[in-house]
């Protein structure tokens, strides 16, 4: 069975039967399941817009951006609580603390928190805090944490693994799937491909938002932030996603006013809450509008 026309061999159907749009009839050619956060919804004509700090480094700074997201008119608050980090070295995450100041974040704002899972022994900790859980690049094919995520039914947004097929990304999708929770959101992060790391830290595919969306019903979302990993292209590259057809995206900012810590973790890519209020302005300026032709109808 090929993959919109491209000369993919591998059997969506027999790999990911319950997330696949051709197994399931109900979807039609372009329909997209509503996947609900609280009050959001992904899926919907308007796109999903998620921004806050790579981390929750402490209650000032969260806050701090907490209240920008929400000012921005954006809809869900990010915070990296447990940080997937190169070296055991480096700041990992205030943990327990983090999910703390999280949902002091969200009473005051009443955004809701998408923070990361990355031990599947601390699924239900994490979730008690977050609306939606996030699995992380480097664990997209951790297959006990996908079961977890996945028979404890909160919305999951699942990662692209950085050098993972479409086809594995969808198998991710369906491990969650297989225990009953189909409110899965995907989300683009960048992909290792030969000039990583030159001038960009990976490669925004944007090829994978229509091919994704010929094959499944789930939402499709972007994260411009860790697949640029300089923030003067998070804008650009934002809009390109936006116009690509994507349901959301997910975007990681730092205070600018003087005198702010530096952020602990992925400041190269951190943007203002000023080029997020444009960003957020642009997605809903074009919110409905429908791309001509579906570039991956099958
Ligand atoms: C993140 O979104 O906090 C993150 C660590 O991203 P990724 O898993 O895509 O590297
Ligand atoms: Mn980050």
């Amino acid at each position: 069975m090929s993959i919109a026309g491209a000369t993919a061999s591998a059997d969506l159907g027999k790999i990911c039967p319950l997330v696949s749009r051709r197994m399931n009839a109900k979807y039609g050619r372009d329909e997209t399941l509503a996947v609900r956060v609280e009050h959001v919804e992904f899926g919907a004509t308007r796109p999903v817009i998620i921004g806050g700090p790579c981390s929750a480094e402490s209650v000032e700074q969260t806050l701090e951006l907490a209240h920008a997201v929400k000012a921005c008119g954006a809809d869900m608050l990010r915070g990296g609580a447990y940080k997937p980090r190169t070296s055991p070295h480096d700041f990992q995450g205030l943990g327990l603390e983090g999910l703390e100041i999280l949902r002091e974040a969200r009473l005051q704002t009443g955004l809701p928190i998408v923070t990361e899972v990355m031990d599947p022994r601390l699924v239900e900790l994490v979730g008690e805090y977050a609306d939606m859980l996030q699995v992380g690049s480097r664990n997209m094919q951790n297959y006990p944490l996908l079961t977890e995520v996945g028979k404890f039914g909160k919305p999951v947004l699942l990662k692209r693994g950085m050098a993972a097929s479409l086809c594995e990304w969808l198998g991710a999708a369906e491990y969650i799937a297989k225990e009953g929770n189909f409110q899965i959101v995907l989300c683009e992060r960048g992909i290792k491909a030969y000039p990583s790391g030159e001038y960009s830290r990976f490669i925004l595919d944007l090829n994978v938002i229509p091919a994704l969306q010929g094959e499944t019903f789930l939402p499709v979302i972007v994260d411009p932030s860790h697949a640029t990993g300089i923030s003067s292209m998070v804008e650009p590259a934002s809009r390109a996603a936006l116009e690509s057809g994507c349901q959301g995206l997910m975007i990681e900012i730092a205070s600018e006013r003087p005198g702010a810590a530096r952020p602990k973790c992925d400041a190269a890519q951190a943007i203002s809450p000023t080029t997020l209020q444009r960003i957020v302005e642009f997605a809903h300026g074009r919110a409905g509008q429908k791309l001509e032709s579906k570039a991956c109808a099958v």
